[in-house]
């Protein structure tokens, strides 16, 4: 579904990216791990085109996006949904209507059909009775559970999360993560940056390690973590497992 290639990205002399080789398959989840300014936030940022890529290549369901124009820029990004750390909802509607305007400001979908899904989707994350309240009303984790809905009512085909979980109150985390492995068995193609190993260890398909320019590990949890083969992850490993 995503083939990246030999993907580079520099910020004017640091080379944040030098090589970066991967596939993510439909259904997959891949879970990308690494010490802090490692670059995975900008990897993730360039798969959706958030961030330019220097060199090389990303390969969306058979289209290269650097040949992109607009209008195909914005179909890509309607079928890539994203969730931050900040939840960055919209602070002066409610939650129904956060939901809702994707659906029907970019692709047309009918208020009531789009209210229908909303409702759904609150629903699946368990804030149904949240609908009409504003954001700020709503905790931490609620918040963070609004935007997986919103990012899910465009039906994306992946979904991207950059540390969906590192801004909130510990007794938070877990209803978010529970959310994010309730779309993970739903069959949901994923991106997940994280620094929570248990999630990453029980949850994904595919560990990436992230440091020093390059994805320096893939594997699956059990190698990655149980059996690390670089220094630079062994390092890493010991001092967040
Ligand atoms: P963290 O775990 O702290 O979120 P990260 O692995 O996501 O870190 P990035 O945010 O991708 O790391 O940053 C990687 C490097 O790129 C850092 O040195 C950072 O300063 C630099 N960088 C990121 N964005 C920009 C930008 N827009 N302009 C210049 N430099 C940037
Ligand atoms: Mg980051």
């Amino acid at each position: 579904m995503i083939e990246i290639q030999n993907l580079k990205k520099i910020y004017d002399q640091n080379e944040v990216l030098k090589d970066i080789n991967a596939t993510v398959e439909k259904g997959q989840v891949i879970c990308v791990i690494g010490p802090s300014g490692s670059g995975k936030s900008t990897f993730i940022r360039c798969l959706n085109l958030l961030e330019k890529p220097s060199a090389g290549k990303v390969v969306f369901d058979g289209v290269n996006l650097a040949h992109i124009d607009d209008k195909q820029l914005n179909a890509l990004r309607e079928k890539m949904g994203m969730v931050f750390q900040g939840f960055n909802l919209f602070p002066n509607m409610n939650v129904l209507e956060n939901i809702k305007l994707a659906p029907m400001k970019v692709k047309g979908v009918a208020e009531a059909e789009a209210e229908k899904t909303a409702l759904e989707l609150l629903a699946k994350v368990g804030l149904a009775d949240k609908a009409q309240q504003f954001p700020t009303s709503l905790s931490g984790g609620q918040q963070q559970r609004v935007a997986i809905a919103r990012a899910l009512a465009m039906d994306p085909e992946v979904m991207l999360f950059d540390e969906p979980t590192s801004a909130l109150d510990p007794e938070m985390v877990g209803e978010v993560l529970k959310i994010m492995q309730d779309l993970a068995q739903d069959g949901m193609t994923m991106v997940v940056v994280t620094h929570e190993m248990g999630f990453a260890k029980e949850v994904a398909d595919e560990i990436w390690f992230m440091a020093d320019g390059y994805l320096q590990e893939k594997g699956t949890p059990q190698e990655v973590f149980e059996n690390p083969q670089s220094d630079r992850a062994k390092d890493f490993l010991a001092k967040v497992l």
